[in-house]
Parts: C-alpha cells; structure tokens; sequence
C-alpha cells in the first residue's frame, strides 16, 4: 500500500506540481501548502498578551497574535483571504494552536470567529477566520461555533478612517446570537490592527453577559511598527 501511495503522490507530483504559496518553489504533495524554509523566515512574535497595545480595546480581556505581518506571512493572510482554501485555513489554525494554547488564556468555553456579513459570505463563499477557529478547536478540543456572532450590516473599509471614525462605523455591526451569559468567548480573526472590530465582537458579547472575552488572530503588525 505505501508503494502504491508513494507512485500516486509521484504520478500527482508530476500531473500537478504543487507550489509552496509564499516562495513559488516546488513542494512535493505529501508536504503542506507552506514550505519548511518559508515556516523558519516567518517572523514569530513573543508570546505576549497586546491587549494594552490595541488603540480600541474595550471590552477585550486578552489579545494574542502568533508571527508579525511580514517576511512572508502578509502573503499568506493575503492568500487565505482570497482564495477558498479550508485546508490551509486549518493548518494555520493548527500551528498557531501549537503555538498559544488555551492556558494563556484565564479560561475559554468556546471559540468563534468574527463573521462576515451575509452578502459577502455568499459572495465568497467561505470566512477565512471559521477555517482558523475550526483548526485550533480540532487542537484544542474546545467547542467551535461560527453561530455565536452575527453581522448586521456592512460596515466600509476602515483604512482611511481615523480611531473615532472606525468605532463608529463598527458600532453595532454585530449581534450575538446564542446564550454566551457567564462562559468565556474567544473570538478568532485573521489579523489584528487596531482591535476596533474585535472591541466591536467584544462588546456585544459583554453586553450579552459574557464572563470574559479573548481574541487570538494568527498575525499583527510588529508593535515596534505600529
Ligand atoms: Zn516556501
């Protein structure tokens, strides 16, 4: 049988040579979508709690992230957001929960992930950020819910606004839809910025009595750069 799954990967190899989707180079089909040289030029953050480093915050008792938005891995968010790539989403899921694992956190009863508006899930097809939530839940063994949030409405793209400017576009963009009174929530997303649509997440789900909020997201932009 391992013969004959090695002359398949061959054969696979040769019919549809698989590229690594940050350096181009190709990687046999029996490794993952990363390259091991791209995975050591990643820059990893110090495992650290940003909480106090996010310029909206509110609501938000801890924040990790896993490798700074560069040497590389700005491709790879790049790549998730725009491409219907579940597999990935998950091996990212799976390394970043490799990486920080649920005793950072005080405690967590769920994950979930920051949700797009309907119009653009249809239009997409896919939220990146559930991809993520449902690998660390594979590694964690916690429950994943891409139900316990809901987006409203569209809210603009919030790069030319200022601080104000982007709470107020994000207020009230998001409902909570289960019963998350007394539990622990961690909200997923791809990248961290500011904080302004996790704050936003945060609150309702406060405001819904949630025990306690985190947020983890597989990368943000090196504190010293922000
Ligand atoms: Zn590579």
């Amino acid at each position: 049988m391992r013969l004959i799954k090695d002359i398949y990967y061959l054969l696979l190899d040769f019919i549809y040579p698989n590229k690594c989707i940050v350096c181009k180079r190709f990687v046999g089909h029996n490794d993952r979508s990363i390259c091991s040289s791209c995975w050591e030029n990643f820059d990893e953050m110090p495992k650290q709690n940003m909480v106090k480093e996010l310029s909206v915050n509110d609501g938000i008792d801890s924040a990790f992230s896993s490798w700074n938005f560069k040497n590389g891995f700005d491709d790879v968010i790049h790549y998730l957001k725009y491409n219907d790539m579940a597999k990935l989403g998950k091996e990212l899921g799976y390394r970043l929960g490799k990486n920080i694992t649920p005793g950072d956190f005080q405690s967590i009863d769920s994950i979930t992930a920051v949700p797009l508006h309907r119009v653009k899930y249809r239009d997409r097809g896919y939220n990146q950020a559930e991809w993520i939530g449902k690998g660390l839940a594979d590694i964690w063994q916690i429950p994943f819910d891409k139900k316990i949030l809901k987006r409203n409405r569209f809210t603009i793209s919030q790069t030319t606004l200022n601080k104000e400017e982007r709470q107020a576009n994000m207020a009230n963009a998001f409902s909570v839809e289960k019963d998350v009174k007394d539990k622990s929530i961690l909200v997923v997303d791809d990248v961290l910025t500011t904080g302004s649509t996790t704050s936003a997440c945060a609150i309702v789900l406060k405001n819904a009595g949630a025990k306690q909020v985190h947020v983890l997201t597989l990368s943000a932009p090196s504190i010293s750069e922000n």
